[in-house]
């Protein structure tokens, strides 16, 4: 399938359980999941017959499943504490995402804290990031997807540009990816809106890191305007990107096969709407 349409379901109540059900009720091509609380550092251990169901099927429907990791992680942090939680965190979900036969986990890709310049910042994400990538080496290991931000304070990547020095930084690892997320490089100041311009903002995404990088979409439409440093995910048509930019996604040569993930509002109506509405715009 060319762009498989799905969304980000919860799982209190078990990854199979709950996660399976609700992504069934929504018509899901793909889904995406947190594998410990997203605000905290917890890293629980997860419950192997929830493990096996999920994996088994996903696999069975050809679900692609997707980890999205805390977003307490900060590998840009001058706080060395944060810094070690985050390098457990993100290990943890990780090994969580093989686990489950996930395809990719998600990662903020953090911010440059307590003033110090984003050279510093990169080096150490350099040196704490970079092993956890040299881990992956078992044939179903995930791929590690970084996802930019809205651009808020000091952000280390927020525009398709800043996926430049972060991937400098991780020497380009084969093991590495990006996942973007339409709302967030709307607020950074990217007019996906403008004519050509989702099409014109994934060229520069694929001139910055070459092709076949991008593995995953975060589907959301902003309830802010372009520019707005804001990260407020809008349903589908209903925020200042629009319907069509999303048709144009879907019709651009580097989104072949990657699939797309709502993060919207509404609860389950909103949701089964967004994913209806993209499955109508892929045609
Ligand atoms: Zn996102």
């Amino acid at each position: 399938m060319r762009n498989p349409v799905g969304g980000h379901v919860p799982v209190a109540g078990g990854l199979a359980t709950t996660g399976l059900a609700y992504a069934r009720e929504l018509g899901a091509e793909a889904v995406q999941v947190f594998v410990a609380n997203p605000r905290g550092w917890a890293t629980p251990v997860g419950s192997p017959a929830q493990d096996e169901l999920f994996r088994a099927a996903c696999e069975a429907e050809s679900l692609s499943a997707w980890v999205h990791a805390p977003y307490l992680i900060n590998f840009g942090s001058h706080t060395e504490a944060t810094v070690e939680r985050s390098v457990e965190s993100l290990r943890h979900s990780l090994r969580r995402g093989r686990e489950i036969g996930a395809r990719g986990v998600v990662v903020h890709t953090g911010s440059a804290t307590g003033g110090r310049p984003r050279e510093e910042a990169l080096t150490q994400v350099r040196e704490r990031m970079l092993p956890l990538l040299d881990e992956l080496t078992h044939a179903d290991d995930p791929f590690l997807l970084l996802e930019s931000t809205a651009g808020q304070g000091f952000s280390l990547c927020s525009r398709a540009e800043d996926f430049g020095p972060y991937f400098d930084a991780l020497d380009r690892h084969p093991k590495l990816g990006i996942c973007l997320d339409t709302c967030h490089i709307f607020a950074a100041g990217h007019d996906l809106a403008a004519p050509r311009g989702m099409a014109g903002t994934l060229d520069e995404l694929v001139a910055t890191v070459g092709e076949g990088r991008l593995k995953l979409i975060h589907a959301n439409d902003s309830k802010d305007v372009v520019g707005a440093h804001k990260d407020r995910h809008a349903n589908i048509g209903a925020g200042h990107i629009g319907e069509e930019p999303f048709r144009e996604l879907m019709r651009h040569p580097e989104t072949d096969g990657v699939p797309l993930v709502i993060e919207t509002p509404g609860g389950k109506e909103g949701h089964t709407a967004d994913v209806e509405r993209l499955k109508k715009l892929r045609g």
